[in-house]
């Protein structure tokens, strides 16, 4: 692992080489590691896509230095794109739905990016929209859309998976990840598919949300106050692969503020909702292949913690559960 002894000279190359850590309330027999993205320098596993976007975007010449970025976004991509965007000469501009956190968006204007709002209730595929409407009006102005952008995904085969591979030394029978995108889980999936094909692969979702439709199941939307994963729509999604994926999860927020107190509480990490329900859906897994009711290669599992809880204090993530405003 890098350890960034050696000085740097950009704020982009201490993206990614996050810690590994055992999540201690795992089995001894199939331990759950965690990757703590909240290491990144916008905090959040979002900056690893924001890097590789705009990278590879101005390599190919689909951006010119100069143009501009125009994403819809829940916020964590925007901090990630903007990182990247000011030390690659590019401008970013950014459509969040209102419900998503304030200071997210505080960040991403700190940046320098430019927020523009839409109402919640006409949900992410509004906010797409959006983005294609302004991105046709102004010059030089592309979407990556982080839907549909394999960049995404590719991002965590080239980064996350590689990282979390070496750590362990090869040895990882499962991955589970919360899909938004599901950017990372595809990504992660895919680079250990290719190691072992019976590495096993489960997608995160909160209770009340619909990816469980992909492989085929009825589900009742409801709202949910998990932060970052979930849909509701999920012909917004262009990543998500239902063939690499053997079973998807569904966590109840309740739960999920439980877990969010027990990680801080018991085991040092502040980290958000998306975390707590990975951790829930990853010991489940862990259980299943100690008692041998999971078939895994091997029993390690991992999964990511992809941002920190201070970034929802304002929404009362550790008051009580009624108090939470997701
Ligand atoms: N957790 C948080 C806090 C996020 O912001 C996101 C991205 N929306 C995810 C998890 C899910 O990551 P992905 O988009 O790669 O599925």
């Amino acid at each position: 692992m890098t350890t960034h002894r050696e000085p740097l000279q950009s704020v982009l190359e201490t993206i990614g080489e996050t810690p590994l850590v055992r999540v201690h309330d795992s089995p001894a027999e199939a331990p759950v590691y965690a990757k703590l993205e909240s290491f990144n320098p916008g905090a959040s596993i979002k900056d690893r896509i924001g890097k590789h976007m705009l990278e590879r975007m101005l390599e190919r010449g689909d951006l010119e230095p100069g143009g501009t970025v125009i994403e819809p976004t829940a916020g964590n991509t925007g901090i990630g794109i903007a990182v990247a965007a000011e030390q690659l000469d590019v401008n970013a501009v950014f459509v969040v739905p209102e419900r998503f956190s304030v200071e997210k968006q505080q960040l991403m204007r700190a940046l320098g990016a430019d927020v523009i709002n839409t109402p919640t209730e006409d949900g992410m595929g509004f906010a797409i929209e959006r983005a294609h409407e302004i991105a046709e009006e102004l010059d030089g102005a592309v979407v990556p859309q982080q839907f549909s952008n394999p960049l995404n995904a590719e991002a965590h085969y080239e980064t996350t998976a590689p990282e979390i591979d070496e750590a362990l030394d090869g040895e990882v029978g499962a991955v589970v990840a919360g899909c938004g995108t599901a950017g990372t889980l595809m990504g992660m999936a895919r680079y250990f598919r290719e190691r072992d094909p019976d590495t096993r692969v489960v997608a995160v979702e909160p209770a009340g949300s619909a990816y469980r439709e992909f492989l085929g199941e009825d589900v009742e939307h409801e709202p949910y106050k998990t932060e970052g994963i979930g849909t509701h729509d999920i012909e917004t999604n262009e990543l998500f692969d239902p063939d690499l994926v053997d079973e998807i999860h569904a966590i109840p927020d309740r739960e999920v503020h439980e877990e969010m107190g027990r990680l801080a509480a018991e085991e040092g990490q502040l980290v958000a909702s998306s975390a707590a329900a990975n951790a829930l859906a990853a010991k489940r897994v862990a259980r299943g292949i100690r008692d041998g009711d999971v078939d895994a290669p091997h029993g390690n599992v991992v999964t990511v913690f992809a941002d920190s809880s201070e970034r929802y204090l304002s929404k009362g993530v550790y008051r009580d559960f009624e108090e939470w405003e997701g």
